[in-house]
């Protein structure tokens, strides 16, 4: 039977930017209705490096502390190693404290937190195991009032809302339905390659980047006593590298001779890789009348740098109070939410251009010497000039560090500990 439900705001996706917005938009008093494709909000591996400016998101709504406290891996920078010489030092521990460092925080723990906080507030509705299949609109183009789900066995259920936000990542159904582009570049022509091994004793406290003929490989210490790796391959050339578990296992301890142990010990055929498609993408629309792309669904980055959570959850920091100011005003229209489109576009346009650079520095896309001139020139700066602080902290807390306005919280959260 279909199924009815009214909310203030309808959030599609429990991804980071969708739960840490539905919070904050409980804890300002609004009711929230948070719609997720899979059920019991199993998450699969989507990355778990967090940049500082993230954390300091998830510090502010109070669930860093608990979410690292599940498990997490403190890294004191990155590093980029060609045959051995470090090319590129970036010393997170020259950014003032408490967000001093890199975590490896797997996402499920940092989602768990944020779900756990939503469950305890008033106005909360969470529909796992629901996609999005419609918008609900007088005709198309018209002002966004709602949405239509499908539940379990396709059960439809209208949600009626003031607003809808598309927060379901970078394949954004949302974002189709409301027919606006996903503006996809050709900014990170790579597919990335991810595996996970048992590693005691093997932690090195850093990110690092591996340089080689066969390609680029970032390896970091991940909880518990595990290392990540990642093998950035041109695009179309993951599945014949994941084809082969012989040569896959051959080119990686090829690149990685002090992991080649655990390669051949550890992976199985059982072992499939996850591969992440790296495209970048700038939707050229992000708010309508009743609408709203966030995080990947409006921007998506390639994985250089390790950008997205912290993105999406700063994303978040920002619409929050542009949303808090429409709904107060019953008027969640695009002119109202369009504060929020300008301040964080050229945001991800400054992300897009420093991947690019980052792309031709590291990967050494294009031609050779201009490849070798911007390392040389990268690791002289980085490590030692104020440039290469500023640099530091770009990456670390983003081109416009965001907080969250908790000023606008009315439901105050249960004391969670924050760090100092
Ligand atoms: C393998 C991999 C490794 C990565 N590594 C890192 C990293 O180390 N550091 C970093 O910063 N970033 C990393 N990223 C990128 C990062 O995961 C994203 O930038 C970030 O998760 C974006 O958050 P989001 O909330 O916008 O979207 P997502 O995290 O993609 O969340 C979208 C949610 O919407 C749900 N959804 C999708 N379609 C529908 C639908 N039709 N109806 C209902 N729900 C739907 C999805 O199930 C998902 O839960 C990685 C990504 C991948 C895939």
């Amino acid at each position: 039977m279909a199924e009815e439900l009214d909310t203030d705001v309808c959030v599609v996706g429990a991804g980071p930017a969708g739960l840490a917005l539905s919070l904050m938009m409980l804890r300002s008093g609004f009711r929230v209705a948070l719609v997720e494709r899979s059920p019991g909000f199993r998450r699969e591996f989507h990355g778990e490096l967090l940049q500082p400016g993230g954390q300091r998101v998830l510090d502010d709504l109070g669930v860093l502390t608990a979410a690292a406290a599940r498990g997490a891996a403190s890294l004191r920078g990155v590093q980029v190693l060609e045959r051995g010489q470090v090319l590129l030092d970036l010393d997170y521990g020259r950014l003032p404290a408490p967000y001093d460092h890199l975590l490896a925080l797997p996402q499920a723990h940092v989602l768990k937190e944020l779900l756990a906080a939503c469950r305890s507030l008033p106005g909360f509705v969470a529909l796992d195991g629901h996609r999005i299949a419609a918008l609900v609109e007088k005709r198309p183009g018209s002002p966004c009032r709602g949405a239509v789900l499908h539940g379990p066995g396709r059960v439809p259920v209208t949600v009626r809302a003031s607003v809808v936000v598309g927060a379901d990542g970078r394949f954004s159904r949302t974002r189709a339905l409301a027919g606006i582009d996903a503006g996809r570049c050709g900014c990170f022509p790579h597919e990335v390659l991810w595996l996970s091994l048992r590693a005691p004793r093997r932690a090195a406290g850093r990110v690092r980047v591996h340089r080689g003929p066969e390609g680029v490989v970032l390896v970091h210490d991940s909880h518990p006593d595990r290392v990540r790796l990642a093998w950035t391959l041109p695009q179309g050339r993951t599945a014949a590298a994941a084809g082969g578990l012989r040569r896959l296992r051959r080119e990686l301890a090829g690149m990685l001779p002090e992991f080649a142990d655990l390669l051949y010990a550890q992976l199985g055929p059982g072992d499939a890789p996850v591969v992440l498609d790296g495209s970048a993408a700038h939707a050229r629309e992000w708010v309508r009348d009743g609408l709203v792309l966030l995080g990947e669904s409006a921007h998506a980055h390639g994985p250089v740098g390790a950008q997205g959570i912290g993105l999406a959850l700063q994303d978040a920091a920002v619409l929050h109070p542009v949303l808090v100011a429409a709904l107060h005003a019953q008027e969640p229209t695009a002119q109202r939410l369009a504060a929020y489109q300008e301040r964080r576009a050229p945001v991800a346009s400054a992300v897009h251009r420093m991947q690019a650079v980052q792309v031709r520095a590291v990967f050494g896309d294009g031609p050779r010497p201009a490849g070798a001139l911007l390392r040389a020139r990268a690791t002289g700066l980085a490590v030692r000039t104020p440039f290469g602080a500023r640099l530091t902290r770009r990456i670390a807390h983003g081109h416009d560090p965001a907080g969250v306005r908790t000023d606008l919280f009315t439901v105050l959260p249960a004391h969670r500990g924050r760090r100092h």
